[in-house]
């Protein structure tokens, strides 16, 4: 059992500055929780007071309804796993992983029976023998793992543990933590930057901003119902398109007026730009790369969600396509079917699906739809 609660946390920094503001959350047991946000955002200073690492300066943080404030480091049941993973480099990887329960005088054949279990976990049972230079950067991301996992902490810290590996041992030590997370059934905490795994590893979310919670929500409600315009810019690759648009109501039709374009938003989504009066306002239109069709029947079936631009670069992925566009000024693009007839200098003719369009105030930068 760990939950975890967050209750106003703040962190002001000895020379002033005010890295986390009010920072509430409560974690359920056994919950992949992870904080993602641009550099600077407050997320590791965030993870290090949970783990004791970091005085918190407001506010109160319970383990297991425990006020753990001012408990040590070491008696709050927490194990952290760090960026450059600091193994003993003279130390096999067995001792590796046994230091700490022999630190703590655990009995020899309990650290014998718990180093083994964690390598048969993480799948190291072949390379106990080995030191740290005579492994490969996810095997030594493994043993680092390994030496949370002996410990059998309540609290899994992880401060972008994949960030030194390269992008195809990122996808598979991915997979890996999932598995690790499902078996141990712990919970854990997760700090990145990179959106992609925050959304494939996270059951909830929370991304941030200078210091400022900004949502947090399950990967799917995200991406699908960004809270503002930052969080809907940040989560999503490639990101969502945005554009200054202005809003024209006619009668209980709603447009959507981007220069020479006119769109029609579907009546739940107009309603809502009717009653907070945004007649005659500039608002910011939001799209993701995967709503904007270039196919010959989406346009015909929605003429009133059309625009028009020349494709400035082509690029194919392999199983899609992106293209890139300019209007208004502001770069778009679409993801397409590789099967798209459009190249590099053609006139694109795109159809955007306005079911799936966002609607940003533009001052306040808050979802309006
Ligand atoms: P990154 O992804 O770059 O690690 P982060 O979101 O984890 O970023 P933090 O390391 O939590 O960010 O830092 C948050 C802010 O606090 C940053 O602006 C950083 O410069 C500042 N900061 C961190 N440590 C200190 C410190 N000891 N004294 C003063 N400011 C600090």
């Amino acid at each position: 059992m760990a939950n975890l609660s967050l209750k106003g946390i703040d962190k002001k920094y000895p020379n002033g500055f005010h890295a986390v503001k009010d920072f509430n959350l409560e974690i359920e047991d056994k919950e992949f929780i992870i904080f993602v946000g641009p550099s600077g955002c407050g997320k590791s200073t965030t993870l290090r007071m949970i783990a004791g690492l970091e005085d918190i300066s407001g506010g109160t943080l319970e383990i297991d309804g425990k006020v753990v404030n001012d408990v040590e480091p070491k008696d709050r049941d927490i194990a952290m796993v760090f960026q450059n993973y600091a193994l003993y480099p003279h130390m096999t990887v067995y001792d590796n992983m046994a230091f700490g329960l022999k630190l703590r005088k655990v009995p020899k054949a309990e650290i014998d029976q718990k180093v083994k279990e964690a390598a048969r976990i993480l799948d190291l049972e072949s390379l106990l023998d080995r030191k740290p230079k005579a492994l490969s950067g996810g095997q030594r991301q493994r043993v680092a793992m390994g030496r949370a996992i002996v410990r059998n902490p309540k609290v899994f810290l992880m401060d972008e543990p994949l960030s030194n590996l390269d992008a195809k041992l990122r996808v598979q030590m991915r997979i890996e933590i999932s598995k690790l997370h499902e078996n141990l059934g712990a919970t854990m905490i997760y700090v990145t930057h990179d959106q992609t795994e925050a959304m494939t590893l996270g059951t909830r979310i929370v991304v941030m901003k200078d210091g400022v919670v900004q949502q947090v929500d399950t990967p799917q409600n995200l991406y699908n119902h960004p809270q503002n315009l930052f969080v809907a810019g940040f989560i999503g690759s490639p990101h969502m398109n945005f554009q200054d648009a202005v809003v024209s109501v006619k009668g209980t039709d709603v447009f959507l007026k981007i220069g020479e374009s006119e769109l029609k938003l579907p009546v739940a989504k107009a309603k809502k730009l009717i009653d907070g009066n945004y007649d005659g306002k500039t608002v910011v239109l939001g799209i993701r790369p995967e709503d904007v069709h270039d196919e010959e029947s989406f346009i015909n079936s929605f003429p009133e969600s059309v625009i028009k631009s020349e494709i400035k670069v082509y690029e194919l992925l392999g199983a899609e396509v992106y293209l890139y566009f300019d209007v208004e000024g502001e770069q778009m693009t679409a993801r397409v079917n590789p099967r798209t007839t459009l190249r590099t200098g053609d006139t694109g003719v795109f159809a955007l699906d306005m079911e799936k369009v966002h609607v940003f105030d533009k001052e306040s930068e808050l979802t309006i739809t």
